[in-house]
This record gives C-alpha cells, sequence and structure tokens, in this order.
C-alpha cells in the first residue's frame, strides 16, 4: 500500500517554514496531501480559495508542482484523514513550547482515529522562529517579508495591504 500523508494546516499564509516541512515530508511518504483548514474560529486574513492558490503556486515556485495536492477541508482533521486514506498526520515542531498545542491535538486525535499516526518534523534552523502570525505582522507595518515566503506570497500579502 503507498503511504499517504497529510500535512494539515491553517496557512495564512504559507511561509518557507511549511515549505521545508512539505520536502521533509516527502522524502519519508511517496504521496502528500496539503489540507488547507478553512478554520473561521482563527478568523484567517486570506480566504480558503486564496490560501489554496498561494500554497499551489509556491509549490510550483520552488520546482515542486504536480509533487503534492493541495486540497480544502472543514471537518474534523481525522475525518479528512480518513476520507484521504491517509496513514499519518504531519505537523511541524519549531519551538518547544509547540509542544505542548500540538502533543494535545495528536493524543485527541489518536483517541478520535486510533490507526492514524501522527509524525512531527523539525524544520531547517533557519526558519525555527518563523510563523505566519509574524509574517502578516511584518507585513501589515510594510516590512520586507522576502526571505519568509514565496515571491507569489509577497505579492498577495502586498496587494492585501495596500492602502
Ligand atoms: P495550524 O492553525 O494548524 O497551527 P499553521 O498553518 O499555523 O496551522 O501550521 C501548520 C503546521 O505547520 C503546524 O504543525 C505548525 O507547527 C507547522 N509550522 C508552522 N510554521 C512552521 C515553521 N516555520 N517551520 C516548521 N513548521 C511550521
Amino acid at each position: 500500500m503507498i503511504k499517504r500523508a497529510i500535512y494539515p494546516g491553517t496557512f495564512d499564509p504559507v511561509t518557507l517554514g511549511h515549505l521545508d516541512i512539505v520536502k521533509r515530508g516527502l522524502e519519508l511518504f511517496p504521496e502528500l496531501i496539503v489540507g488547507i483548514a478553512e478554520n473561521p474560529k482563527k478568523k484567517p486574513l486570506f480566504s480558503i480559495e486564496e490560501r489554496k492558490e498561494m500554497f499551489i503556486e509556491s509549490l510550483k515556485e520552488i520546482g515542486l508542482n504536480g509533487k503534492v495536492k493541495v486540497k480544502t477541508f472543514n471537518t474534523l482533521l481525522v475525518e479528512f484523514a480518513k476520507r484521504e486514506g491517509a496513514v499519518a498526520i504531519l505537523r511541524g515542531i519549531r519551538i518547544v513550547s509547540d509542544m505542548d498545542h500540538e502533543f494535545t491535538m495528536a493524543s485527541l486525535n489518536r483517541k478520535l482515529y486510533p490507526e492514524i499516526e501522527t509524525v512531527f518534523l523539525m524544520p531547517s534552523d533557519d526558519y525555527a522562529y518563523l510563523s505566519s502570525s509574524a509574517v502578516r505582522e511584518i507585513a501589515f507595518y510594510g516590512g520586507d517579508v522576502s526571505q519568509f515566503v514565496t515571491p507569489f506570497v509577497e505579492r498577495k500579502l502586498k496587494e492585501k495591504f495596500r492602502r
């Protein structure tokens, strides 16, 4: 059976840290599906369609076009994982403080769906302190985000915050 994993998140917007995890995930799993969660509770800056477009265009820009499927979901994560036939959920751990939240989610997901494994990956040190919220904040004040996101996402942020 082909081992398929999903990499879920809000991706508001996708950063080079997320893309680093995608690259590492592809080394472990022949099939990887990025799952963009609608997550209305988080009140995302970008719509789910915009977040999907930014992920697809970013994959093209780093040469991973066609290697990863990008889908959206608005159900429980485990339902999405089941529907996609995934054996693993991929999550990124940047710093120790991520662990609290990630471990809680992983154990809840295991209770809901014991067949699925959560796999934690560490990004390159360059991205250990990078988050979508920091990128949004820097872009809001007109700062340079080019070392944190792809050129496509940089343009989308500029459009969003154009005053
Ligand atoms: P969520 O709302 O599900 O936390 P995010 O888009 O913030 O969605 O993050 C998705 C996943 O990517 C999470 O596992 C998060 O820890 C991880 N992640 C976020 N930023 C980075 C980064 N810079 N490097 C590695 N992993 C990251």
